[in-house]
Formats: structure tokens, sequence, C-alpha cells
């Protein structure tokens, strides 16, 4: 398994947010996380990689793992390394231009002059189909679709072990979503590992090989994309499901 997580607890104050989450994911594997808004996704995809800090659990992810009861510096920096995020708000710097969003992301990561990280960040932006003039332009002049796909590039460019998307299309103009989804299925296709918090269940049932269905911090049901999307087992995931409509 590429990522391994066993008994996530977080709270949130008194509130019980993660109750016990299992979740594993294989190499190449693309796993979509739905669930109705407060159910603790986003909480989940902050845990794994250490941007909220569970009260009890394990994560494994590659060779990097910890345990929340004891969670060292060393370890935990290892851990954050393995994996990158996609925010639904493509939080792109707004003072550096497309290319050295992308290509500074690579010099961080390792020692790579500027000439080698711009070439492969201009690699990178070419997956996810920006090209020319853009990359030199800044964030503030592009779409949100082209905007979130640099941001897909970006997470790239620190060559994750997987890539963690937070309902990506969410803050998108309807006719901007095709873009961004074209790219994560792209991503799929090369077998990228990806977990993906999202609403599109159209997108889900194609792409995702496997859906973890989570309600009031709890999976309440898991399966292969098309059958639990088509036929779900359990009456809270059908009148979920029915509410999307
Ligand atoms: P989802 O992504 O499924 O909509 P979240 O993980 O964002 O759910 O939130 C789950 C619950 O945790 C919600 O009730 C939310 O209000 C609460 N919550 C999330 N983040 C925080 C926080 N930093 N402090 C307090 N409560 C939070
Ligand atoms: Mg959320």
């Amino acid at each position: 398994m590429k990522i391994d997580v066993h008994g996530i607890h977080k709270n949130f104050g008194t509130k019980p947010v993660l109750r016990g989450i299992d979740l594993r994911v294989a190499q190449g594997e693309v796993v979509a996380v739905i669930g109705p808004s407060g159910s603790g996704k986003s909480t989940l995809l902050r845990c794994l990689n250490l941007l909220e800090t569970p009260d009890s659990g394990t994560i494994r992810i590659g060779d990097a793992s910890v345990d929340a009861a004891r969670i060292g510096r060393r370890e935990a920096a290892r851990l954050r390394s393995k994996t990158a995020m996609v925010f639904q708000s493509y939080n792109l710097f707004r003072n550096r231009t497309v290319l050295q969003n992308v290509s500074d992301s690579i010099t961080l990561r390792r020692r790579a002059s500027r000439t080698e990280a711009e070439r492969t960040g201009r690699e990178l932006l070419e997956r996810v189909g920006i090209v020319d003039e853009v990359v030199r332009q800044y964030p503030a002049t592009l779409s949100g679709g082209q905007a979130q796909r640099v941001s897909i590039a970006r997470a790239l460019a620190v060559e994750p072990e997987a890539v963690l998307f937070d309902e990506p299309t969410s803050a998108l103009d309807p006719e901007l979503v095709g873009e961004v989804l074209s790219v994560i299925r792209d991503l799929a296709d090369q077998d990228t590992t990806m977990v993906i918090v999202t609403h599109e269940m159209g997108f889900a049932a194609e792409v995702a090989d496997r859906v973890v269905f989570m309600d009031e911090g709890r999976v309440v049901e898991e399966g292969p994309a098309r059958d639990l999307i088509g036929n779900p087992r359990h009456a809270r995931t059908r009148q979920f499901l029915g509410q999307l409509g």
C-alpha cells in the first residue's frame, strides 16, 4: 500500500470530527472521498500531510510513517514530503510568474539549477496544458481553470508519492470544470496515486478506482467507484447520492 492510515481520531475542542478513520490506497490507485459538508473530508486530507495533527492513529505514506501519539519533527517533515495538496482556492504566489510558481518548488525540493528547474517546470506546465506566453504571466491574469492547472503542476513539482485534492473544481465557473477534470484524468491514466475529495459524482465514477463515503467522521461505505455510486448499499449513502440527484 502506498498510503495506509489506521484509526485516525481528531477532535476540535470537544467536537469529534474524525472518529476512527482507516484508509488504504495502493500505488497508482485513485480514491475519491465523498460525503456531506462537515463530514470530515478536508480534515482527513489535512491529517494526511499533518496540516492538522490527529489525536490518535497511524499514518504511513511510502516509507514514511508517524504515530499520532508521538510525532517527531523529522518524521513529520518526511511524511509531509510524500504528498502534495491541491486546494479548492488555488493558493498560487501572486508575485511570482506561473513558471516561477512551479520552478520555485523544484529548487526548494532538490538542488536544481535555475535553468534545470525552469526546464522541468515548463515540462510540468505542458502536461497540464499551460504553454507559451502564459508561463511568463502572473497568476492574476489567469482564468480559474488555468490557475488550478498551474496548482496541479506545482503539486507535481515536488515529485510526491501521492497527490491530495480537496474539491479541486468547487470554486470554478461551470465551464472551466472540464479542463481541470481532464488534467486529473490524464494523471490517473499515468498511474498517479491520488486521493480526491469531490462532489463530481460522474467524474468519480469514471476516474476513481474506489470511492469512500464519509459521514459524521466515519467511513460509512467504500467500494469500487461504479458500484458505490451506481448501487450504494447503505441507506445513508443512498440518501446522500439521491440529494445530489
Ligand atoms: P468537510 O470537508 O467534509 O466539509 P471538514 O473536515 O472541513 O468537513 O469539517 C468537519 C467538521 O470540523 C465541521 O464541523 C467543521 O466545522 C469542523 N472544523 C473543521 N476545521 C476546524 C477547525 N480548524 N476548528 C474547529 N472546527 C473545525
Ligand atoms: Mg471540505
